[in-house]
């Protein structure tokens, strides 16, 4: 898959606006909190904007606000009526914006250099390849654009938006010697663009359907359920097995510590440091015996969130 690196002024913009106003789960936590302090406490009409923006944003449906897409530009296209109330409120918010822009977007311009030459090493080739495998399918040769976003001072996230060929990652905090960190992280939304999708999707929709019968609910810890087994299966594959194998990680050793003396799993986040201390042995017995994934797979993962909300842990 050929990748294009982009640093854009306008992506920047609406994620500032996007996560100041808290309007979707999607939202990296604490970052809000980090930019109110790099930029100053929001005024009253601010904070009138930013709840109209919520309003918007809510209106919309699916894993990501549709008009997010538009965002993933150099420069606004001329839309309909919500997108030009957007792009005011963007306006608004500029001048705010422009101390994060002016300390990050050097650092990101570095990366969109770095990743270029990166993503060409065999290590990334290799680890499509293991992935490729395990879900039966071929990687597809056409582009995707990544986005690379400003982002909290300690912590790297992205997301992938599958149907656009899209992914963002929030990288301005990385420094040079943590390149296996944020190369991990991108063939993570990379995994999801190229296998989170076709017969795989279909099994995951079915299991998950099965599990919220189960349940009796649709959502686990903030999130759809089949948004919390998804995650950990892309989790255990690529930051688990390949973490390991190629990127200088060992998220094991790092979920025990996490999850030492808890008794109960109450948040997202421990939820995936669970599901990895329980699946990534099985996760790297299917990759090393070449097995592709299969029902019995998802339906040990559905077991075990079924058994972690009930709050009996292993
Ligand atoms: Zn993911």
């Amino acid at each position: 898959m050929y990748l294009n690196f982009h640093v854009y002024h306008l992506t920047n913009l609406f994620f500032f606006v996007f996560h100041l106003s808290e309007c979707h789960f999607s939202a990296s936590q604490g970052l809000r909190e980090e930019w109110l302090e790099r930029t100053g406490p929001l005024s009253n009409e601010e904070n009138i904007l930013l709840e109209k923006f919520k309003e918007m944003v809510n209106k919309q449906t699916g894993d990501y606000p549709y008009f997010e897409e538009r965002f993933f530009s150099s420069r606004l296209k001329a839309g309909d009526k919500t997108s030009q109330e957007i792009h005011r409120t963007l306006q608004a918010f500029s001048p705010r914006f422009k101390k994060i822009w002016l300390q990050d977007k050097p650092r990101l311009l570095y990366w969109q250099n770095k990743l270029l030459e990166l993503t060409d090493s065999p290590k990334m080739k290799k680890s499509l390849g293991i992935l490729a495998r395990f879900f039966g399918t071929k990687p597809s040769q056409k582009a995707a654009k990544v986005f690379l976003l400003a982002g909290l001072s300690k912590h790297v996230g992205g997301f992938a938006v599958s149907k656009k060929q899209i992914i963002a990652l929030e990288c301005s905090s990385v420094p040079p010697h943590r390149a296996d960190a944020l190369l991990e992280l991108l063939t993570h939304e990379l995994a999801h663009l190229l296998f989170d999708k076709g017969k795989y999707k279909k099994m995951l929709n079915r299991k998950t359907a099965e599990l919220k019968k189960n349940l009796d609910k649709e959502e686990v810890f903030s999130r759809p359920i089949e948004v919390c087994i998804n995650e950990v299966v892309f989790t255990n594959l690529v930051n688990g097995y390949l973490g390991q194998k190629f990127f200088n990680r060992n998220l094991k050793s790092f979920a025990e510590k996490r999850l030492a003396g808890k008794k109960k799993i109450t948040t997202y986040s421990d939820w995936l440091f669970y599901g990895c201390l329980h699946m990534l042995d099985k996760t790297r017995d299917y990759l090393e015996s070449k097995e592709q994934i299969n029902a019995k797979y998802l339906d040990n993962t559905c077991k075990l969130l079924e058994e972690t909300t009930k709050g009996r842990l292993h």
